[in-house]
C-alpha cells in the first residue's frame, strides 16, 4: 500500500480511529516531522515539544549522531539474535557498564521488559543467594507506581484504570506507601521479602517526587535486611533528572537499575538492567532471554544515545534549565490561583492546577497550549507534566515559559 504523504489532521485521526484500537486518547495533534526541541504537525505547524514521548527523546528529535549511528549499522548487520555473537554487543556491554559503574548490563528491549527482567533476576537471586524458600519470594512496589502494561505490571499497580479486568494476577507483590520509611521498613520486616522496585520520581503518578533523603534511607534499610533495590529508571534516567540516572542525587548504587526510553534516543526500543555480578549471574545460559534483546543495530543506537547524553552535557543542562523552570513557575503559582504548585527535578516537572482530579481543566490547557505551538501532556485531571528534551536551550526555555503563563493566564 502506498502511504499518502499529505493527509490532514482529520483524515489521520479519522483513519487511527478506524482502524486501530482504542487503547489511548492522543491529544488532537498529528506529527509528520521532528528536529531537536520542535515538532511539525501535518498542516506545517511548528510546536515545542513539553513531553519528549514521556522522556524517550531526551537527546531531542532525530539526534543526527542517533540517527547516523542508525543507517550505517541498519545496512551493516541488524539482528543475529543471542544464537550467536555479534561485534557490537560486547563494547556496547563494556560502555554502559563502564559509564553506570556495574558489572554487568541485560539489554532487552521495552521499558516494561526491563521491569520484568528486574523481578525475574531478584527472584532468582532471592532462590540461589539469599535462600529463599521456592516460590515464597515477595517483592514490594509503591503504590502509584507505574512500569508498563504487561501481566506482571499490571499486577502490581494500584491504578484500576490499569489492572481492572485483566486479572488474575500475578502473585508475590506487595504495595508499600511512597516516600514512606516507616511503611517500608514494616514491610521489610518479612524475611521472604527480596526486592524493593521504586521510581526515584514517580512520572505517571504526576511527578512526585519523595522526600529529601527518601531514596537513601529506603535504600539503606533494604541493604539492613539483605534485600535488592530496584530503581526503576526508565523515565527518570538517561539525564532527565540532572544526573545521568536519577539515585545520584542521593549518592547511591542501586542493585538493580532499569533503563528505557531515553536509552535510544526513542529512535526505537531499547531497555536494559545493570546489576553486579553476584545478582546478574544468578540467572543461567537458557533461562532469559530476547531475540531482539542486544541485537547490533540497538546496542550502536543506545551508544550513540548516550554518548549524546554525556557530551552534550544534558544533564547539566537539565539541571540548569529545571531550576529557571520551577522559579518562573513557582513565582507564578504563587500569584495565579488556578495553580497549586510546580514540582520536579531537572527537566522532569508538573504543574498542579487547582481543581479536582477529575476534572479536564488540565486537558483544556493542554488544547490551548497546543494551540499557542506547546505540546503537553495531562498524567492527571489536574496535572501537567513538563518533560521537554534535554537539547533545549534557555531562550528557547523562557519562550515556552512565557507560552505556559499566557495560556493559563487565558483560564484564569
Ligand atoms: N517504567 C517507567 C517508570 C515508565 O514511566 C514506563 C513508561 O512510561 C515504563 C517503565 C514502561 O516503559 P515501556 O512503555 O517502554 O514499556
Amino acid at each position: 500500500m502506498a502511504v499518502l504523504e499529505h493527509l490532514t489532521s482529520q483524515q489521520a485521526i479519522d483513519l487511527e480511529n478506524k482502524y486501530g484500537a482504542h487503547n489511548y486518547h492522543p491529544l488532537p495533534v498529528v506529527l509528520s516531522k521532528g528536529e531537536g526541541v520542535y515538532v511539525w504537525d501535518v498542516e506545517g505547524k511548528k510546536y515545542y515539544d513539553f513531553l519528549s514521548a514521556y522522556s524517550a527523546v531526551n537527546q531531542g528529535h532525530c539526534h543526527p549522531r542517533i540517527t547516523n549511528a542508525l543507517v550505517e549499522q541498519s545496512s551493516i548487520l541488524t539482528l543475529t539474535s543471542r544464537a550467536f555473537h555479534n561485534n557490537v554487543l560486547g563494547q556496547y556491554e563494556k560502555y554502559i557498564t563502564d559509564l553506570f559503574g556495574f558489572d554487568k548490563v541485560l539489554p532487552m528491549n521495552t521499558g516494561v521488559e526491563g521491569g520484568e527482567t528486574a523481578i525475574k533476576l531478584c527472584r532468582k537471586w532471592a532462590y540461589k543467594v539469599k535462600g529463599i524458600e521456592e516460590n515464597k519470594a515477595k517483592i514490594l512496589f509503591a503504590e502509584n507506581n507505574f512500569w508498563g502494561r504487561t501481566l506482571a505490571a499490571v499486577s502490581s499497580s494500584t491504578d484500576p484504570s490499569a489492572y481492572k479486568d485483566y486479572g488474575p494476577y500475578l502473585p508475590g507483590f506487595e504495595i508499600v506507601k511512597y516516600n514512606d520509611l516507616e511503611a517500608l521498613e514494616k514491610a521489610l520486616e518479612d524475611p521472604n521479602v527480596a526486592g524493593f522496585m521504586v521510581e526515584p520520581i514517580q512520572g505517571e503518578a504526576g511527578v512526585m517526587v519523595p522526600d529529601e533523603g527518601y531514596l537513601k534511607k529506603a535504600f539503606e534499610l533494604c541493604k539492613k535486611k539483605n534485600v535488592l533495590f530496584i530503581a526503576d529508571e526508565v523515565q527518570t534516567g538517561i539525564s532527565r533528572t540532572g544526573k545521568l540516572y536519577c539515585c545520584q542525587h542521593e549518592g547511591f548504587r542501586p542493585d538493580i537499575l532499569i533503563l528505557g526510553k531515553a536509552l535510544s534516543g526513542g529512535v526505537f526500543p531499547v531497555s536494559a538492567i545493570l546489576a553486579d555480578d553476584e545478582v546478574m549471574l544468578t540467572i543461567k545460559p537458557g533461562e532469559h532471554g530476547s531475540t531482539f534483546g542486544g541485537n547490533p543495530l540497538a546496542c550502536k543506537v543506545a551508544m550513540a544515545a548516550l554518548e549524546v547524553a554525556v557530551d552534550e552535557g544534558l544533564a547539566e543542562n537539565a539541571e540548569y534549565l529545571g531550576t529557571i523552570f520551577r522559579e518562573e513557575l513557582g513565582q507564578f503559582a504563587r500569584e495565579n490561583e488556578l495553580v497549586t504548585l510546580v514540582r520536579g527535578k531537572g527537566l522532569l516537572n508538573a504543574v498542579v492546577i487547582n481543581d479536582t482530579e477529575d476534572s479536564d481543566t488540565a486537558w483544556n490547557i493542554c488544547m490551548k497550549l497546543r494551540d499557542n505551538g506547546l505540546l503537553a501532556k495531562p498524567t492527571h485531571g489536574n496535572i501537567i507534566r513538563f518533560a521537554p528534551p534535554l537539547v533545549m536551550n534557555e531562550t528557547q526555555l523562557r519562550d515556552c515559559i512565557s507560552i505556559i503563563k499566557n495560556t493559563i493566564k487565558e483560564f484564569s
